[in-house]
């Protein structure tokens, strides 16, 4: 029985790959804005249809050097239902994160909630765009603008997404990508920052490089963070192939909802006002009506060959390294502690094939029949 994984990545063509390998052997630029660097970061800014945006090694870097190159201290109010890096960015940067529930309908943190965690040390909002679907962006400017907030997105699942005819990272101060080879555009490893002006792009760009400015000029104690030219030029080509790409996983994703939109006791995301939604995901949540919890769906799905995942379980709330932070902080998650325990995450990538969904599928129909 072939072992079916939650996600695969997209890889270019090798041959393709080999040909720029040649240009970045002759050139012996490999690395610190080479050209395909500053190509990848064009084209990015062009495909995306965003201002500025700074290349990074990974995307958790990128969150690490936003939050520094805003000068963010204090507290943080997040979700606490997202990846770990999230959080742990703020860790890097010394600030306590404060949790704030989601809403049950579209897995993002709740405004309201926000507002009520606010406290005098509060300085910025770390919410994330889940599974793509956008967060209450008005709601979240004008509250940060009421409370004098700065407004960084986690847009690690976001990549392409629109929000009234425009980028959604160009909300907030800062936009953080990841190009991780789990995400729906991969250059392996890789992240980036979107911001508004020339000015915060140079302070990005200085602070991924040690806070070098010139030779004898270091303006901040920053990281290394830069993304290489071989990396680079693997983003260039698989960006060649993105809108393909989703295209398929429009095709999967479409294909799971028609099968699955009518079984008792299971719930589906709705992205049905997403613009140029990406596809990056397919949760599904495990409700009472259905036969099995979903921990049981789970290692059924499992003993069958089908690894999906729970993403995200548990919430970053409740990991051990978070309980050190003041308990009222991190508690008072009700929506965040429901979805946690029903949502599943089932095998989603470009070439995904139908008939890996028929079978997962009719395991989900039929769990307990053999
Ligand atoms: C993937 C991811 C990150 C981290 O990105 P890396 O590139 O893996 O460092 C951060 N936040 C969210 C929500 C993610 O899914």
């Amino acid at each position: 029985m072939d072992k079916i994984y939650v996600t695969k990545p997209t890889l270019p063509s090798l041959d393709k790959f080999v040909e720029y390998l040649s240009q970045i052997w002759e050139s012996e630029y490999i690395t610190n804005a080479g050209p395909f660097h500053n190509k990848l970061e064009e084209e990015l800014a062009d495909y995306l249809g965003v201002k500025y945006i700074s290349l990074f090694s990974n995307g958790t870097l990128a969150l690490i050097t936003a939050l520094q190159a805003l000068d963010i201290k204090g507290e943080v109010i997040t979700t606490p239902y997202s990846f770990v890096a999230t959080t742990n960015s703020l860790i890097w940067n010394g600030i306590t994160p404060v949790f704030a529930d989601i809403n049950s309908y579209d897995c993002n943190i709740n405004v309201s909630r926000i507002k009520e965690a606010i406290t005098d040390k509060t300085t910025a909002i770390m919410p994330v765009h889940v599974y793509g679907t956008p967060c209450d962006m008005e709601g979240l400017d004008k509250l940060a603008e009421e409370y004098n907030l700065k407004l960084i997105y986690d847009g690690a699942h976001a990549f392409g997404i629109k929000h009234r005819g425009q980028s959604i990272h160009n909300y907030g101060d800062l936009s953080i990508l990841s190009f991780h080879a789990t995400k729906v555009f991969n250059t392996i490893e890789g992240g980036a920052i979107v911001s508004h002006t020339k000015e915060m792009k140079t302070k990005i760009d200085n602070l991924k490089n040690f806070g070098i400015v010139d030779e004898l000029t270091v303006v901040d104690s920053g990281i290394n963070a830069k993304m290489n030219e071989v990396q680079a030029a693997y983003g260039l080509l698989n960006l060649k192939s993105i809108d393909e790409n989703i295209a398929k996983r429009k095709v999967a994703y479409e294909k799971y909802t028609y099968e699955l939109k009518d079984i008792d006791g299971i719930e589906l995301l709705d992205i049905s006002s997403v613009e140029d939604y990406n596809y990056g995901y397919y949760p599904l949540f495990v409700k009472e009506k259905y036969p099995l919890n979903r921990d049981e769906l789970y290692h059924i799905l499992m003993s069958r060959g089908i690894f999906s995942r729970r993403y995200f379980y548990p919430l970053i709330s409740d990991f051990p390294i978070y309980s050190n932070i003041d308990s009222a902080k991190r508690s008072n998650l009700p929506n965040a502690a429901q979805i946690t325990e029903s949502v599943l995450c089932l095998p989603m990538y470009s070439e995904i094939e139908s008939e890996t969904i028929e079978r997962i599928v009719a395991i989900i129909k039929n769990p307990c029949q053999e």
